[in-house]
């Protein structure tokens, strides 16, 4: 007998499932369109030379291993806090926002959530649009939330569903909170408009309901950092809200492995602010005791010097380049060779994700799966193009040498 006896077998996370299928297949022209990371012209991870630079002043400058105060290192989250609000907004607010450094995008929701409940009698209900990042669900389930899904997506249109998004809001439950992907909406690459945004705010507001934004891909998705943080400076400055923002650099300075992220709080007062503050330490004590350093000292070098801070805005641009034209090229392939189908939503949509639409059908045969149903297809070609079950792909990992061999291949399972 063992105290595990109950212990529930629990399938692999299905995007890094994905990533090992893709690694043991053998064929040269295998595609990877599942794991949201950048890869560069020819398919390989990119260090950003902002970051570059950044790793060799740090050198230069002697570094030791001593551990980070338990929020983290002040000048990461002041530069932070500067770089999502606005030197306005920020300088208005003052010490009104709370920090913590945190374990990337990931690490910031969850600290989120741990706040969120040891402020509230119980647990709040969640609001999360459908679909969503994957691990919105695991992140505040696993910490007891009750969680809602809200229809985001509209499938047989492939485009958003803004009506139903204003009528779930305008039913929600007061004192919620709701998921908002502050922009590059993962997976369907759709956001509000600036005039949904307004909208979404006044429901939200009228109903007393908190904003918590997942911001991962600031910057990243439009290569202008302050164009994708219009929705979180309209809530907290024009609006005036109270709101959390989950900050990861995972992206935007491809530092995915180094764990660079920051949760940030717009309190209505100074007063709560320096409560939440102190319950964020606390927290972040039980959890990690403090955070990993090296990341956060090369983000806080970038975001502390004008010369980094350019190269970096620069790299950012070539980034967000890369992946539209990627988008184009594959819009314009499947358009040349008359996939069946309309493919209009592909270049409507922004950020790292493309949502194809493709049934699950398709896209098993797209990675060449031979199960009992796929097998009379293999006759004719096996594929290798991996991407999610539900056909996101993620853009970055189409390059000038694959685009047309992923055209080709989805416009053929078509016919
Ligand atoms: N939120 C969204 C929407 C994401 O797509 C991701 C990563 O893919 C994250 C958060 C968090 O990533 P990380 O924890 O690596 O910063």
């Amino acid at each position: 007998e063992s105290r595990f006896d109950q212990a529930r077998f629990i399938p692999a996370d299905a995007i890094f499932a994905l990533t090992a299928q893709y690694q043991e297949d053998l064929s040269p022209q295998k595609v990877n369109l599942g794991q949201g990371t950048y890869r560069d012209a020819d398919g390989r991870p990119w260090v950003l030379p902002s970051v570059k630079k950044a790793r060799e002043s740090l050198f230069e400058q002697g570094l030791n291993h001593e551990y980070l105060p338990i929020v983290g290192l002040l000048k990461f989250q002041q530069a932070t806090a500067r770089l999502v609000l606005g030197a306005e907004l920020s300088a208005e607010l003052g010490i009104k926002v709370a920090t913590c450094q945190s374990l990337s995008g990931t690490g910031a929701l969850h600290l989120a959530g741990l706040l969120l409940r040891a402020c509230q009698k119980s647990p709040p209900k969640v609001y999360i649009p459908e679909p969503t990042w994957s691990n919105h669900h695991q992140v505040f389930g696993s910490l007891g939330f009750p969680c809602e899904s809200f229809k985001y997506y509209d499938h047989e249109r492939n485009d958003m569903d803004i009506e139903s998004y204003y009528s779930t809001l305008e039913r929600a439950e007061p004192n919620s909170v709701v998921i908002l992907h502050a922009c590059a909406h993962n997976p369907t690459g759709l956001d509000p408009s600036e005039e949904h945004w307004r909208q979404i705010a006044h429901l939200m507001k009228a109903r007393n309901l908190f904003p918590l934004f997942d911001a991962a891909y600031l910057g990243f998705n439009s290569g202008n950092l302050d164009e994708d943080a219009f929705a979180i400076r309209l809530f907290i400055g024009e609006m005036n809200m109270e709101a959390g923002i989950c900050v990861s650099f995972a992206k935007n300075m491809g530092l995915y492995g180094e764990r660079v992220g920051c949760f940030l709080l717009a309190n209505k007062s100074k007063q709560i602010a320096v409560n939440t503050q102190s319950m964020l330490e606390m927290l972040q004590r039980s959890e990690v005791s403090n955070p990993p350093a090296f990341g956060a000292r090369i983000a806080s070098q970038i975001l502390g010097r004008d010369d980094l801070k350019k190269m970096w805005y620069a790299d950012m641009i070539t980034m967000s380049d890369r992946i539209r034209s990627m988008r184009n090229a594959l819009y314009d392939h499947l358009v040349s060779l008359g996939a069946p189908g309309a493919w209009e939503h592909l270049i409507r949509q922004s950020g790292m994700f493309g949502f194809l639409g493709l049934s699950l059908e398709i896209v098993l045969r797209l990675r060449g799966l031979s199960s009992i149903i796929i097998l009379t297809w293999r006759v004719k070609e096996k594929y290798h193009i991996y991407m999610a079950d539900n056909s996101r792909i993620s853009i970055a990992g189409l390059n000038e040498g694959n685009v047309e061999y992923v055209a080709r291949s989805i416009a053929q399972c078509l016919q």
